[in-house]
């Protein structure tokens, strides 16, 4: 497609051999990290000094195709150049006021956000767990303020599967053993159903319910795609019963499916979307609470608040990138690409992959668990100069810079066929 946005030019890729020096140094800085962080991540061995666009240098020089970008925190690629330009210039001004004096930055933001979502309020945090906290607390105080439910007894719906941040709260509705063991006691006031069950959450629902919250699609679980039906449904149980229908669309948002919201895809419109990852260009956190003044409005002075939430530089940097979503190229380019992504993914199916689920540029590609770990296809695609991140065993996922070129996007597919190849 002649598209005008910008694309990094190809340059060498995947150098094989790195210079024995270049070893050393790698291995270096990934042992000096190891001997002091708490070992939370189990990292691909592959140490970036630098990127632009959708390719990431290593400190060797070598070059990768970044098939990550951060968990989607990088939809506008590295180094976008309008919002570096953004970043740069509110970092010679101001960047930190705290919200206990007003910045000349945050009202633009906010407004133009608000209008992407054709929502009128906003709350202003720093990550995406903190997002969803708010909206939680939100919930909650709509639920006591509006809807009349007796004190404490308000319960939120979630959906078995989910994924929506680390904090106490949002572990205590995850059933993900590796994300709860020995993190009790937990948060009470949350009900989980099967994901993709409409009648589920219908069944769920008491008089206490004051909001469901779910990923429009799964993506720490490997990009799951509910049925087609299913959202629709979730809106039109959750305007019945007077619930607030909570997307947390902190992955899936912002262009990445082809979209602003992927709930535009499915013709869903929730009381409120959570957001974060892109909403920062890759360069700050940045993530927001986006709905209407009769749901937002409810809190008051005091009642909920972020030393970081709102500041200048954020701000700034989410204004350009809601500036770029207000083009439709992203999510027009996103949609283009993503169709020839499916479309070569799904012929590897019966070659070591076994089933492909995409939504515009991200692909959650299950590998045949004879064939190898999705791990252990990752370590082979970095050493082909294509950077991706397994998921639950033997998924991996593919959520490239949405900046990506046809080519580039051809050459991580074809590396994926050779690893499968090679494998096999
Ligand atoms: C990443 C993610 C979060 C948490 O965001 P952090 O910035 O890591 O706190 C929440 N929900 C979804 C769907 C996510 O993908």
């Amino acid at each position: 497609m002649s598209s005008p946005v910008a694309v990094t030019p190809m340059g060498a890729r995947g150098k094989a051999g790195a210079t024995a020096v270049g070893a050393v140094q790698s291995a270096a800085l990934i042992d000096a990290e190891n001997e002091h962080i708490a070992h939370t991540y189990h990292p691909l061995p592959v140490v970036v000094a630098s990127a632009e666009g959708a390719w990431v240098t290593d400190v060797e020089g070598r070059r990768y195709l970044d098939c990550l970008a951060a968990y989607s925190a990088v939809n506008f690629g590295h180094g976008h150049p309008a919002l570096v330009a953004a970043a740069s210039a509110q970092l010679g001004r101001v960047t930190l006021t705290s919200r206990a004096f007003h910045n000349d930055q945050l009202g633009p933001f906010v407004g133009a956000l608000a209008s992407l979502a054709k929502k009128d309020m906003v709350i202003p945090m720093n990550t995406g767990a903190e997002a969803v906290e708010s909206g939680l607390k939100l919930a909650r105080a709509w639920g006591y303020r509006v809807k009349g439910v007796q004190p404490d007894r308000a319960n939120i719906i979630v959906a078995d599967g989910n994924f929506h941040g680390r904090t106490i709260t949002i572990i205590s509705f995850s059933d993900d053993a590796a994300a709860t063991k020995d993190f009790g006691p937990f948060t009470p006031g949350f009900r989980s159903v099967p994901y993709g069950d409409a009648a589920a959450i219908e069944a769920a629902i008491d008089e206490n319910t004051v909001a469901v919250l779910l990923e429009p699609i799964q993506g720490e679980a490997g990009i799951r795609i509910p049925p087609a039906d299913y959202l629709p449904a979730v809106r039109e149980i959750a305007t019945r019963h007077n619930v607030l229908f909570i997307a947390d669309e902190i992955q899936s948002g912002l262009g990445r499916t082809g979209a602003t919201f992927q709930c535009d895809n499915v013709g869903v419109v929730p009381d409120l979307y959570l957001l974060g990852k892109a909403l920062g260009g890759g360069i700050v956190p940045v993530s927001a609470v986006v709905g209407n003044a009769d749901i937002l409005g409810v809190l008051g002075t005091g009642e909920h608040g972020s030393t970081f939430g709102g500041n200048p530089l954020a701000a700034a940097v989410g204004s350009a990138v809601v500036a770029l979503l207000e083009t439709g190229e992203y999510q027009e380019r996103a949609r283009v690409l993503g169709a020839r992504l499916a479309e070569r993914l799904e012929a590897l199916i019966g070659l070591g992959v076994v089933a492909v689920r995409s939504a515009g540029l991200w692909a959650g590609v299950d590998i045949d668990p004879d064939l190898a770990t999705g791990r252990r296809v990752c370590e082979l695609l970095m050493q082909r100069g294509v950077l991706a991140k397994d998921t639950h065993g033997s998924t991996i996922r593919l959520a490239p810079p949405i900046v990506i070129s046809q080519e580039d996007l051809d050459f991580a597919v074809d590396q994926l066929e050779a690893v499968l190849t090679d494998l096999r």
